[in-house]
């Protein structure tokens, strides 16, 4: 098409703490199993904080975003189920669905949607997780669109804030629960207020957990979004967290816990940490209980804190762990396990994940939205662009 029209707006990388909206190429069909996809809502989530901080190798120029849902505008030839106009939420694991891994159902470690041999796990707009391109933009280019096209039913439009949830942090927060093995009747502590694990925690709510305790630093939004879907905040600036489970498990510890922070955790002064919640976790939980780690832990983090976590190593208390007989979970979430299942539970009205939804911006206003969240601006709990508005 003459007159340049052939570029759409997109959240670009440029560097560390410097993000902008550019024009950059319009996603086409590339390969046949292809869909482009017209973006109606996409979340700036808390790991797109590590590569804005620059605290991952992504490159400059890179479109980010890897929560996405939209309509579906262009499919390739062989796409059979999914059709144009189709409402779509989007995995943020990209899988072919047919390697080694993605047959077992990993789709979190597909061996082919990674270009990179020594690496299994593909994402949109992700340092390390392959050239793919966000969604923090107008349009998505989504490869093999079968397979990773989740199709919403009729209210797509009208809770579209719910199911981008579906995206990301509902299914990994779900995931955390399933790896800490949350039943019925269970007691719970989530380290970590932010967007996953208050869905972590609403997880646990969904299933019929007895006591769920979050834990995070006097941060007044976050935890007051704990209290309202009925867990127990527990601000850990004021005094020890893990006294405080202690206190409320009867001094034994809760049968469940997950890790919803990540390698950037910090004490409520702001010096990084990356063991602490990892180690406040093993002394929170119960002997022989369980626990889920999807906060995000990297093999090497050249800007670290120190010597050891530049190496990517993690002074974890591993003597406790084994003693207390402990078991963990690790790595992304499969969202592919969970989607369909919390998709029919919001479409069902029986889960509003929106609940944590601060700020709704158009794409041009992005910049600021990833200032504002970068800061923990108070109020700033989970933005959510809308690049069609
Ligand atoms: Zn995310
Ligand atoms: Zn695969």
């Amino acid at each position: 098409m003459e007159g340049g029209a052939d570029t759409v707006k997109a959240l670009v990388y440029n560097g560390p703490r410097d993000v902008a909206v550019s024009e950059v190429a319009e996603p086409r069909i590339e390969r046949p199993a292809d869909a482009v996809v017209q973006i109606i809502r996409t979340n700036i989530c808390g790991s797109d904080l590590h590569m804005y901080e620059g605290r991952t190798d992504i490159e400059p120029g890179r479109v980010l975003g890897h929560e996405n849902m939209g309509r579906v505008v262009e499919v390739g030839q062989a796409v059979e189920q999914v059709k144009v106009g189709d409402m779509v939420c989007l995995p943020f694991n990209i899988a072919c669905g047919h390697c080694q891994n993605c047959e077992r159902g990993h789709t979190n470690y597909c061996m082919v949607a990674n270009p990179d041999p020594r690496v299994a796990g593909a994402a949109y707009g992700f340092a390390g997780m392959g050239p793919w391109n966000g969604g923090q933009a107008e349009y998505l280019l989504v490869p093999w669109a079968d397979f990773n096209c989740l199709r919403l039913p009729d209210d797509a439009v009208e809770k579209q804030n719910d199911y981008v949830m579906v995206a990301d942090i509902f299914p990994t927060g779900y995931h955390a629960t399933e790896m800490a093995g949350v039943g019925p009747g269970d007691s719970v502590v989530i380290y970590g207020a932010g967007p996953v694990g208050l869905m972590a925690a609403y997880s646990s709510i969904l299933k019929s957990a007895s006591k769920v305790m979050v834990v995070d630093h006097s941060h007044p939004d976050r935890l007051g979004l704990a209290e309202k879907i009925g867990a127990i905040p527990i601000d850990d600036s004021t005094s020890s967290p893990v006294d405080q489970v202690l206190e409320q498990t009867g001094g034994v510890g809760a049968d469940c816990g997950c890790e919803c922070v990540g390698y950037q955790a910090h004490d409520p002064q702001g010096r990084e940490h990356p063991n602490e919640t990892l180690n406040e976790l093993v002394r929170s939980v119960r002997f022989t209980g369980s626990i889920g780690t999807v906060g995000v832990y990297v093999p090497a983090d050249p800007r670290g804190p120190d010597e050891l976590a530049r190496q990517g190593e993690v002074a974890f208390d591993f003597g406790l762990f084994w003693t207390k007989g402990q078991r963990m979970g690790t790595g992304q979430c499969p969202v592919k396990a969970y989607n369909r299942h919390l998709r029919d539970l919001i479409h069902l009205g029986k889960a509003k994940p929106s609940f944590i939804v601060s700020h709704e911006l158009p794409l041009t206003d992005a910049p600021a939205g990833y200032q504002h969240f970068d800061a923990r601006d108070n109020g700033w709990t989970k933005v959510v662009l809308a690049p069609a508005a």
